[in-house]
């Protein structure tokens, strides 16, 4: 509230003063060595895509390599930039698995989308290792991964750009929120442009050189109103302090369902050397649609994440090129996790499901 406070008081709630500092604690927190900030993850995706495709002369109609198994923003950004999703399968941490990925290269692949579900890792270095033998770009959709960390350092320094959310939904939550990094000093430079409009007002600065002249800007190119603000900033100052605090809660509450429920229902594992976020705890299950009604009429509402995109009309392009995704996508639940969730709670759950799983099976 105080940090809220703050900002109105000073009158400033726009782009700068609590957006700086904020873009400066991420970076600390991080070790990434850029980040700006952004009014949402998906326009931080599109910009990714569009100035990676404007840096290296890529051609409308190249291929990007992505998960069906993703929010949709995740594969519109892709389209935004005049670029094509070309999807590959999901391994067992529901994401991206190198072995299909290697089989949808083409001449024509420009660079690939990972998409960290849940705080996962998955084979994110072995996706790295890849990207770098090939030439390829690598693009992070971190949405879930605010406080994700692999062998102790946080994720983010393999890709040329990782995007996180903060969302009202998300691990680190704002109202709405994001955060592009770019591995690069002059995309960095060049992203702050882009979100407020193509205005540039240091060319302005460097040629006239005269405080006077304070209102004169120069606009370079085109650009979007995709920059964050103070308001949505002071909340991520705050929420950044006790962000692994609220994981370490979120890791406790998984160990306590991988502990609770039984050894037949099938987990989605967490990546050997990944201390993860925690943003879902996911299961597999049979007859997925009508154990969600029989939870939901036990008061408890799990989530989907997500539905197989090549399920959609528009990604229909791709329908049954991953078989592993379309499975998932009918078998997944995410049960609730968040950090007002008790032991006792976990247990109400864990006997709600065994309830919904036996009902199911007595009437087969
Ligand atoms: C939430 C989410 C996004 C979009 O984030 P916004 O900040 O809401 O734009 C992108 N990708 C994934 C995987 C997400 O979960």
């Amino acid at each position: 509230m105080s940090e809220i406070r703050e900002c109105l008081e000073k009158g400033w709630t726009g782009l700068g003063f609590k957006t700086v500092a904020f873009e400066e604690a991420w970076r600390r927190y991080t070790g990434l060595p850029h980040a700006h900030f952004l009014n949402s993850a998906t326009a931080g995706l599109h910009l990714a895509v569009r100035l990676l495709k404007e840096t290296h002369k890529w051609r409308e109609g190249d291929e990007i390599i992505s998960t069906p198994l993703t929010f949709v923003s995740t594969n519109h950004a892709i389209l935004y930039a005049g670029l094509r999703p070309v999807f590959a399968d999901v391994d067992e941490y529901l994401c991206l698995d190198p072995v299909s990925m290697a089989t949808r290269v083409t001449a024509r692949t420009r660079a690939i989308m990972f998409v960290g579900m849940g705080g996962n890792t998955g084979q994110l270095p072995e996706v790295t290792r890849l990207c770098r033998e090939r030439g390829l770009k690598l693009i992070l959709d971190a949405a879930h991964m605010a406080g994700t960390r692999w062998q102790g350092g946080h994720v983010g320094g393999e890709a040329d750009v990782t995007v996180f959310s903060f969302q009202a939904v998300k691990n680190l939550p704002t109202a709405d929120a994001g955060m592009i990094c770019f591995a690069e000093a002059t995309l960095d430079a060049e992203v702050r442009k882009w979100t407020w409009l193509g205005i540039n007002k240091d060319t302005y600065a460097r040629t006239v050189g005269q405080e006077a002249y304070k209102w004169r800007y120069d606009v370079e190119h085109e650009g979007f109103k995709y920059h964050g603000n103070s308001i949505m900033a002071a909340m991520g100052l705050v929420a950044l302090k006790y962000l692994d605090q609220d994981n370490a809660y979120r890791r406790q509450v998984a160990a306590w369902y991988d502990e609770l429920l039984h050894d037949k229902i099938e987990r989605v594992p967490v990546a050997p050397g990944c201390e993860s976020s925690r943003h879902l705890y996911q299961i597999l299950v049979e007859n997925r649609d009508q154990i969600m009604l029989a939870l939901n009429e036990q008061q408890i509402y799990p989530g989907v994440h997500y539905c197989d995109n090549t399920l959609y009309q528009m990604y229909a392009y791709a329908k049954g090129t991953c078989p592993r995704a379309l499975d998932a996508s009918n078998r997944l639940i995410s049960l609730p996790l968040h950090l007002r969730l008790s032991h006792a709670d976990v247990c109400r759950v864990r006997d709600a499901l065994r309830k919904a799983v036996n009902f199911l099976k007595g009437t087969g």
